[in-house]
């Protein structure tokens, strides 16, 4: 399969979609995005990686960072389980009502209220958003990835809706750590700057079942087996069910406007295009993965 030639094609393919959509304007700073960007890379397992427009210009991360501290606090053993569960919410991933009918226990660590349980659950080891900088450096191989500093500002003036999901959980005593510490290194984690290239670089234990870009073992079999399948299940908001639907791999979105997608075995994807549909998912960056996969036959089922 030539992926560079590949991914050219599905530019082609999907430029109509992009722009479609709205850009996210909860803070400032995002909202400032060039509607109009669009990049998409692939790593493959070997480490090769393959890309196509901006896919080595850095964006903000924002919820695809919750794939990455699901994965290492499970790499410290599965006591996480106990603090959330694992079923989609079909609910808005900000939303505050089912907490409260399950007595503080989120859904889903990808909805908010559970990756602020997944952050302070890292936060037992230092600081949450260090210790997932260090890991997505290491893996893609780029000392110069950071936080960007305005988003990260602008997120922390605009966190009363997570500020009170913390609290709440707090008062189920589901909270190991002071409610602002926890929001301090949750904002700091979703404030991340990266390229699609260094996220499918950084995501490709998921494609090896668990192993790193050094050999190492991050996640066991089932560990890893287990973040896909959230993913899937759970990783695009409110459309999980559309997402397996059109495309048929575990992802993760954020509101940034990027997707990781998963092929397990063979490859990380990343697509970024700022512009969303109503329940945050990047227009172009679905058209994008749905085209991935019907023009390779590789979704996982
Ligand atoms: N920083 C955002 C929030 O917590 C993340 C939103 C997202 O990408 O889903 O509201």
């Amino acid at each position: 399969m030539d992926l560079a030639a590949l991914l050219d094609r599905i530019a082609d393919d999907v430029a109509p979609e992009i722009g479609r959509g709205f850009v996210a304007d909860y803070i400032p700073a995002l909202a400032r995005v060039e509607p109009e960007r669009f990049g998409m890379a692939v790593a493959e397992v070997d480490g090769a990686v393959h890309g196509v427009g901006d896919w080595e210009r850095p964006f903000s991360i924002q919820s695809m960072s919750k794939v990455f501290t699901l994965a290492l606090a499970l790499s410290h053993g599965d006591g996480l389980w106990a603090r959330v569960g694992r079923e989609p919410s079909g609910n808005p991933f900000n939303s505050l009502v089912q907490l409260e009918n399950e007595d503080g226990i989120p859904r889903n660590p990808f909805i908010n209220a559970g990756a602020l349980v997944v952050t302070d659950e890292l936060a037992q080891r230092g600081d949450a958003a260090a210790a997932l900088l260090e890991f997505l450096r290491e893996e893609s191989g780029r000392a110069d990835i950071g936080i960007d500093p305005e988003v990260a500002a602008s997120e922390a003036d605009h966190a009363d809706r997570n500020r009170a999901l913390a609290y709440f959980m707090a008062s189920y005593q589901n909270m190991l750590h002071p409610v602002p510490a926890v929001l301090d290194q949750y904002v700091r984690q979703c404030s991340i700057a990266m390229s699609c290239a260094d996220v499918a670089r950084s995501a490709l234990f998921l494609a090896r079942h668990g192993v790193r870009n050094d050999g190492s073992r991050l996640l066991g079999l089932s560990a890893a087996k287990r973040v896909n399948a959230v993913m899937l299940t759970c990783g695009t908001y409110d459309a999980a069910g559309e997402f397996a639907y059109r495309v048929g791999l575990p992802g993760k979105s954020g509101v940034g406007g990027g997707i990781l997608a998963i092929v397990p075995g063979r490859c990380a994807v990343c697509v970024w295009s700022p512009c969303l549909d109503a329940r945050g998912n990047s227009v172009a960056g679905v058209a994008a993965l749905d085209r991935f996969t019907t023009l390779t036959g590789w979704s996982i089922f």
